[in-house]
């Protein structure tokens, strides 16, 4: 973007305002110019976006935009979702580039808006109050068929279930379910109630019995506590979820033994287990190839069994598993990094990373090591990233190509009169703008949200005149 000096002498504004009219025509007329701007602006990341111009080690355009520009992740992303919206709505893309829209109008014209309809709609945003607009736009989701269908697709892809460390160890977990999943998860959860309360029950009614009859759970000392005055429902719950992990592994998952489920099996050549640096294959165990540097992140936080092979591909012997980073070193990792340490990332999710892999001499110590999410993980070892510890022991992290990605962005150089710069590149764009440009002729009555809706929405009911809803 080329913005030119302004011609300071034609348009300088006396400061304060002389009066209360001239410092209210400002204030619109500077709304104006910022809303062109932000035409340009969702422009310009539409533009990045589609070329992917964020993938440089973030996650998306949004974590970029959060990163770089310092929204905060919602914003970032409904700014990403509007932006990509406005590709297939030129008449409302175009009217908040002449300033004539304001972006709260445009973000919620942009979630029912299309093709087809964008006209008509676009009249209406233009002649009605935000506020206004937003009923419409609640209303028609209401009634639209194709929106809820979107929702549900919506609902299904928002889907999630996260499980982090706290900073005192515990695991926290979080989720989204689908109504109907999460019945299923219900109905378990209730069961492993019952089950985990008859359980709690059976030494207390049965004293003589053998304590080795009752098979030890991480439910059982909660609930067999005779200090406390009986788990409340919340602890119930959470000892249930434990119950339905154990009964799920022992019965139905996984039929091996629990510690074999997190191994990760490397057969690399024997020159190359002497020396790291050697060149030579690395095979995972079901005889995949994968890259040193995929074998090396598998390895850099796992259970590991090192095999070493002759030329003939014999085992020369098979060392015994071990935890790469032991559990109480974990606690204190998590407790220090807290989430992924990548600049801007922040996920909780993570892996432990050896600055200096373990393969090359690199010790499993806390000044060794680092927090990275799955994605970030992978790009230091397989996308050549590259993260060291500086002196001062802060973390650098360093794109592909050498050059330091900041822990927070520099400040972007801004004009000491934005006002006048917008004003000015506006000119160079043959775009004026005043007070009024964002205001618009809406005469002042109720709007009846009903008959708008009915009138506007192709699958909408025409509303009967006794069922109207007249709102304001
Ligand atoms: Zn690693
Ligand atoms: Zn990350």
């Amino acid at each position: 973007m080329q913005i030119h000096p302004p011609d300071r002498a034609a348009h300088v504004t006396p400061w304060p305002p002389p009066d209360l009219e001239q410092l209210g025509d400002e204030i619109a007329e500077l709304s104006a110019h910022l809303e062109a701007a932000t035409a340009k602006l969702l422009q310009l990341i539409r533009e990045f976006d589609a070329r992917k111009g964020w993938a440089t080690g973030y996650h998306s355009c949004a974590h970029w935009l959060s990163h770089k520009v310092g929204l905060d992740p919602g914003a970032a992303r409904e700014k990403v979702r509007v932006a990509r919206a406005l590709g297939e709505l030129p008449l409302i893309a175009a009217a908040l580039g002449r300033g004539e829209l304001s972006y709260a109008k445009v973000r919620g014209l942009t979630r029912i808006a299309t093709p087809e309809n964008e006209a008509q709609l676009l009249a209406l945003a233009q002649t009605g109050t935000a506020s206004q607009l937003e009923r419409i736009v609640q209303g028609w989701r209401r009634v639209s068929q194709q929106a809820e269908a979107e929702e549900a697709a919506r609902r299904h892809r928002s889907r999630s279930l996260t499980v982090y460390h706290d900073d005192d160890g515990m695991v926290v977990i979080r989720g989204r379910l689908e109504p109907e999943a999460g019945a299923v998860l219900l109905r378990a959860l209730e069961a492993a109630r019952e089950a985990a309360y008859q359980r709690a029950k059976e030494p207390a009614a049965a004293p003589a019995a053998e304590p080795t009859s009752v098979t030890p759970t991480p439910a059982g000392p909660t609930l067999a506590d005779p200090a406390g005055d009986g788990p409340t429902p919340a602890q119930r719950q959470a000892d249930a979820l434990v119950l339905l992990a154990e009964a799920a592994l022992r019965h139905e998952l996984d039929p091996g033994p629990p510690g074999d489920r997190y191994q990760v099996v490397v057969h690399v050549d024997a020159p190359v287990l002497a020396d790291p640096e050697a060149p030579g294959q690395s095979v995972l165990d079901d005889g995949v190839h994968v890259p040193a540097g995929t074998s090396q992140r598998l390895a850099c936080d796992a259970s590991r069994v090192v095999m070493r092979h002759d030329a003939d591909g014999h085992a020369l012997d098979v060392g015994r598993r071990t935890r790469t980073i032991s559990p109480a070193l974990r606690r204190a990792l998590l407790h220090r990094d807290r989430s992924c340490r990548f600049p801007g990332c922040g996920r909780r999710f993570v892996q432990g990373h050896h600055l200096r892999h373990w393969a090359h001499g690199g010790p499993t110590t806390l000044g060794n090591l680092a927090l990275l999410c799955r994605s970030h993980h992978r790009a230091v070892h397989e996308e050549g990233f590259q993260v060291e510890r500086a002196p001062d022991g802060a973390l650098q992290f360093r794109r592909p190509d050498g050059r330091l990605i900041p822990e927070v962005p520099p400040p972007v150089p801004v004009p000491t009169d934005p006002i006048e710069t917008l004003r000015a590149w506006h000119r160079t764009q043959g775009l004026t703008l005043d007070s009024r440009s964002l205001t618009r002729s809406w005469s002042g009555e109720p709007l009846d949200l009903g008959w708008a809706i009915s009138v506007l929405h192709p699958l909408a009911n025409p509303v009967a005149p006794s069922r109207r809803m007249t709102a304001l």
